[in-house]
């Protein structure tokens, strides 16, 4: 078969482009699909990156992300702003579609992150974009002296509460239990900020409007009452969930739904196919960390290309 690539590349965060910066400079001519909307990953939805090491005053995410695509695309990396909507990875050669282009490669290195876990509840998405959001750092800015709320009760929601008060004039949060997950830091900044309320062991049951939302439907786990509370923003921080839909059946999941490695290498059940960052990982979940299992895939891709010489 003609044209099989050494190494394929699904995913454009920070995984995914260092995956790509160590696999091009070992002159293995890997192909990127950076997906078709959010090439550059969940760095692009955020602004001021001030822990990312070698930037002593911050970096702004989608400039880190622009020069990391820059820095892979220098050594060789093919990159497609497309999304792979099918793959084989039990086939020889490993087959990857993109809509109705059939690739094929020797490896494939998944690094597809993770995604905002939604509420599953009637009104979310009819109103996402005309209210409901999940980024306060995307989405804040438009919710000037108005009151919202915030769905959750982990260390985002409250970073999003809290960064939310910077514009609305109340921001409610919304809690399914009756104490916050989030750290002893973040509940003390929250509790003392006087623009955040709680309503506790509440869980959110439809989001209510007409061209835009305007209330949501709360129900109490406790007493089972049901309530109303008028928003015109709803801001859903209940956490991620690993994008491991095209590689369920073929690739080994663990208890949580990530894809599982034989750590501390980036090997996954199948030969040749090596997973990194987000879509493995539900305990560090950071650039730093995502960008250092992108560069550990690329080299065990490298040495698996060497192996089958
Ligand atoms: P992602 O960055 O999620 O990238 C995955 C990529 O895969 C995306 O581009 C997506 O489009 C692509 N993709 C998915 N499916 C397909 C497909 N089928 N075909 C093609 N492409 C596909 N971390 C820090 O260290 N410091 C911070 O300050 C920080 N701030 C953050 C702020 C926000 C708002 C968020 C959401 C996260 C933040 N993080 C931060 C966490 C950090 O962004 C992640 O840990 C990191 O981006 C994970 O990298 P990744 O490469 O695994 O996945």
């Amino acid at each position: 078969m003609s044209n099989v690539r050494n190494v394929i590349i699904i995913g454009s965060g920070p995984a995914g482009y260092t995956a790509a910066v160590y696999a091009a400079r070992a002159e293995l001519k890997p192909l990127v699909f950076e997906g078709s909307i959010t090439a550059g990953g969940a760095l692009m939805n955020t602004t001021e990156v001030e822990n990312f090491p070698g930037f002593p005053d911050g970096i702004m995410g989608p400039e880190l992300m622009d020069n990391m695509r820059k820095q892979a695309e220098r050594f060789g990396a093919e990159l497609l702003p497309e999304d792979v909507t099918e793959v084989d990875l039990t086939a020889t050669p490993k087959v990857v579609k993109a809509g109705d282009q059939t690739f094929h490669a020797r490896t494939v290195i998944i690094a597809t992150g993770s995604g905002y876990r939604k509420l599953g509840v009637p009104g979310e998405e009819e109103f996402s974009g005309r209210g409901t959001s999940w980024c306060a750092t995307c989405d804040g800015f438009f919710f000037r002296e108005q009151d919202i709320a915030v769905v959750g009760g982990g260390d985002t929601a409250m970073e999003e509460a809290i960064f939310l008060t910077r514009f609305a004039r109340s921001v409610t949060v919304i809690h399914r239990r009756d104490q916050l997950r989030a750290s002893k830091i973040l509940q003390e900044r929250a509790f003392a900020n006087e623009k955040i309320s709680f309503v506790w062991n509440s869980e959110v049951t439809e989001v209510l409007g007409d061209t835009r939302v305007n209330a949501v439907r709360l129900r109490n786990r406790v007493t089972g009452e049901e309530s109303t509370l008028d928003v015109s923003g709803l801001f859903i921080a209940i956490g991620h969930d690993p994008r491991v839909e095209l590689f369920k059946g073929q690739l080994d999941l663990d208890e949580e739904g990530y894809l599982k490695v034989d750590s501390p290498s980036t090997r996954t059940n199948l030969p040749g196919v090596f997973a990194c960052g987000d879509v493995v990982d539900h305990t560090y979940r950071q650039a730093v960390t995502a960008a250092g299992t992108g560069c550990a895939a690329a080299l065990d891709a490298e040495r698996y290309l060497a192996e089958l010489a």
